[in-house]
């Protein structure tokens, strides 16, 4: 039996339809931007494999990292023990997060992250004896798969079957050019209705929607609104993270500082599943007392795991090399490069660049589904070119490791611009 005919008799896939989804690529090997699947066929991993692997694959500095640390100290729990590797991340971190982050807590995943910020701004309330039960979030946001981070993601496919177990939340629309006075309506009226707690949002790009973009001056205002009425701000940085705008935050752009943040993803360069929640002082503040109640009940077995830790620390290093910082300038200009050259081809409705992110929208007949027709048509027509893409209904966008090459881009650039001729 080949891997994938095993696969189908064992495995359950993430975001699968497994009645009529085509069996997936057993892929074996990688290196840099590229892929191997079983039968030696090679792959340009155009989207870092969900986002989280700007190093590329089977990184050898990420690696020894990993080993040396594996071989020194592997796990140890975190409930009454600390060691280096969680310091030091910590330390490095707070060096390059806005400076109003003052602390961090460890989980494993990105909706784990967010999890704990919507814990922690309810919480947060709670201990004051305050109660306020609402969080504010984008229209289709995505902050991932648990109960709160669904309850907070607004795109319908994810969420509908469990409609009505939620905690509260009220949807704004995103301030996209054009919108944001709506969207500033909203939230005021949000704010004036509702006990609200938090308002949690993708900064500046709105990853699974389909890379949607917004002004960094719009969310400023509505971080103002919040701030004003006392309402703890949650930058869910998990896509937008560790240079992928450009900066090494997307909240690097802003004039407000978020009370709360949301890492993982690129986190480890796509080694080790690990997120980190940070938040200001204030709010560690709220949950410190003589009295328990007030603690944070929350915590995870692998609660900042060493290996993890490691793998985080070297990845920041090289995020922070001038090589690095200079892929990421060379893969912003050729994606601006590109977006000239494609953006007034007649099946392209419009296109959009920030920092290794680029996107363009098909034109379509009717309204494209996430998953529909149009998508799996150019899913597969990429597959089938050896890139990996994976838009989103008529939504194609492109998420390189920073260390793609030249040639490996214009080749996806190249299949890009055939799709647009088959569709
Ligand atoms: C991917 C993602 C998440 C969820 O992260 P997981 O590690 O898949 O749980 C949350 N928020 C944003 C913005 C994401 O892109």
């Amino acid at each position: 039996m080949s891997l994938t005919e095993k696969d189908s008799q064992y495995l359950w896939h993430p975001y699968t339809q497994h009645k009529t989804a085509s069996a997936p690529i057993a892929i074996t090997k990688g290196k840099g931007a590229l892929l191997w699947d079983e039968n030696g066929k090679e792959y340009i991993d155009a989207i870092a494999s969900w986002w989280v692997n700007p190093y590329g694959h089977s990184n050898t500095f990420i690696a020894d990292a990993i080993y040396k640390q594996l071989t020194t100290l592997e796990h140890v729990l975190f409930g009454g023990f600390t060691h280096e590797p969680a310091v030091k991340v910590a330390e490095k971190l707070l060096a390059i997060l806005p400076q109003n982050q003052q602390k961090l807590f460890f989980s494993d995943n990105g909706s784990t992250a967010v999890e704990i910020a919507i814990k922690v701004a309810l919480q947060y309330f709670f201990n004051k004896g305050e109660k306020r039960t609402t969080i504010i979030a984008f229209e289709n946001a995505f902050h991932g798969d648990t109960f709160a981070a669904m309850a907070a993601s607004g795109i319908s496919l994810f969420t509908d079957a469990f409609q009505g177990m939620f905690i509260d939340v009220v949807r704004i629309p995103v301030p996209v050019v054009g919108q944001e006075q709506a969207s500033c309506d909203a939230l005021a009226k949000a704010l004036k209705n509702h006990k609200c707690a938090g308002f949690i949002f993708e900064p500046l790009v709105q990853g699974a929607a389909g890379m949607v973009m917004y002004e960094p001056v719009a969310l400023d205002t509505l971080i103002r609104m919040c701030k004003a009425n006392n309402v703890l701000t949650i930058a869910d940085e998990v896509m937008t993270g560790f240079g992928k705008t450009g900066k090494t935050f997307a909240s690097d752009y802003l004039v407000e500082q978020p009370d709360m943040m949301c890492l993982s993803k690129a986190l480890t360069g796509g080694t080790i599943p690990m997120a980190i929640t940070t938040f200001t002082q204030d709010i560690f503040d709220a949950f410190y007392d003589d009295d328990i109640n007030k603690a944070l009940f929350h915590g995870h077995t692998f609660t900042a795991n060493p290996t993890g830790c490691a793998a985080a620390l070297a990845s920041i290093e090289l995020l922070q090399t001038p090589d690095m910082q200079a892929n990421i300038e060379r893969v912003n200009a050729k994606h601006l490069a590109f977006e000239q050259r494609v953006q007034s081809h007649p099946n392209v409705v419009t296109t959009r660049v920030l920092g290794v992110i680029f996107a363009l929208e098909i034109k379509t007949e009717s309204a494209a589904s996430y998953y529909g027709n149009l998508r799996n048509k150019l899913y597969n027509f990429f597959i089938e070119n050896g890139v990996i893409l994976r838009p989103v209904g008529n939504i194609v966008y492109i998420l390189p490791p920073y260390v793609i090459t030249d040639e490996q881009l214009e080749k996806v650039y190249q299949v890009v611009e055939s799709a647009l001729e088959i569709v």
